[in-house]
């Protein structure tokens, strides 16, 4: 384990996002104490120079900041509920939930561990699997200044961090992206379709709608690089999607703003979702809908 001055970090979710991501804190130099429920990745971790731990106990043994990626807010708070991980961890630590979580648990979450002296702010990320090894995702970080300030030379090594707001903040912005990333995604697929149906070459359409106002991050990276080729494997699975859109749009139905068509686009991925296997990547989307058309 590295002597130096920079925080000891703990970090919890070595999976296809954490793993690259704790991997290059320990690259850069920092103590990572690792903890997964999957006792493979936590030999994969081990071998990529982190120390592994088989508790939540140990993982926040000694650490000065918490790094949680996780599936979901359900996994977070049954991670920081869990006794032997609140017995160990001690006031003063910051707690930094990268996942892509509920901002409403996140606040309320929030609240319960400042009664313990822990600050907890929210860093969830876009940029994918690529982005994560590169060191190049956008974080978009919610919480109290102060403590904003002191995660965001961690932060740094994983990409580029944004201060959102309060606590929460990112979580929200998270989750609304990804609506318009999943809505995106739909909505190209079809066009896609159309298109084919009508006889033009995918490739042409492609680079027609990246010069065009219909581009987005369907257009130029998700359609060319792992559907097209027939890949499918962004390494961002099509369930972590829905469930992000879904939050977004629990958000705009507690916030009462309308949203008729993200619930639409809601609809349709659930559909794939009970359709598809339940690791399947979420840019199997077109395939699903594909086939469906196929079907027709
Ligand atoms: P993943 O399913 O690959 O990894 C989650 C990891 O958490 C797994 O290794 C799993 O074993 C572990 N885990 C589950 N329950 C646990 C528990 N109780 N204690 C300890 N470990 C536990 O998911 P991922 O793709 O790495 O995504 C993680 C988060 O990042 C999600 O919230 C996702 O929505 C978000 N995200 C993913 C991507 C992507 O491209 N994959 C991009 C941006 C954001």
């Amino acid at each position: 384990m590295p002597q130096n001055d920079l925080p000891v970090i703990g970090f919890v979710g070595l999976g296809n996002m954490g793993m690259p991501m704790a991997t290059r804190l320990v690259g850069a130099g920092y103590a990572v104490l690792g903890f997964d429920v999957a006792e493979p990745v936590r030999a994969a971790f081990a071998s990529a120079g982190g120390s592994s731990v088989d508790t939540l106990g140990a993982v926040v043994a000694g650490v000065d900041v918490l790094i949680l990626m996780l599936p979901d807010s359900k996994v977070v708070n049954a991670v920081l509920g869990d006794a032997g991980l609140q017995e160990g961890l001690r006031a003063g630590t910051i707690v930094i939930d990268m996942s892509s979580s509920e901002p409403i648990k996140t606040r309320a979450l929030a609240a319960d561990l400042d009664g313990r002296g822990i600050v907890l702010i929210d860093a969830p990320v876009s940029g994918g699997v690529k982005g994560a090894v590169n060191g190049a995702l956008t974080i978009m970080v919610g919480g109290p200044a102060a403590t904003v300030a002191e995660a965001i030379p961690v932060l740094e090594q994983l990409g580029r961090p944004v201060h959102a707001g309060p606590v929460g903040s990112g979580h929200a912005i998270k989750a609304l992206n990804n609506l318009l990333s999943a809505t995106h995604l739909l909505a190209t697929s079809e066009a896609m379709l159309a298109g084919k149906r009508f006889g033009l070459d995918p490739e042409v359409m492609l680079s027609i709608f990246n010069s065009s106002s219909g581009k987005s991050g369907s257009t130029e990276n998700k359609w060319p690089n792992f559907i097209l080729p027939g890949g499918y494997n962004s390494g961002f699975g099509l369930r972590l999607m829905l469930k992000d859109m879904r939050t977004a749009t629990d958000l705009a139905e507690q916030l009462d703003v309308p949203d008729e068509l993200g619930r639409a686009a809601v609809d349709l991925w659930a559909r794939a979702a009970a359709d598809l296997e339940p690791t399947a990547d979420h840019t199997e989307i077109a395939k699903w809908l594909a086939q469906r058309e196929v079907g027709l």
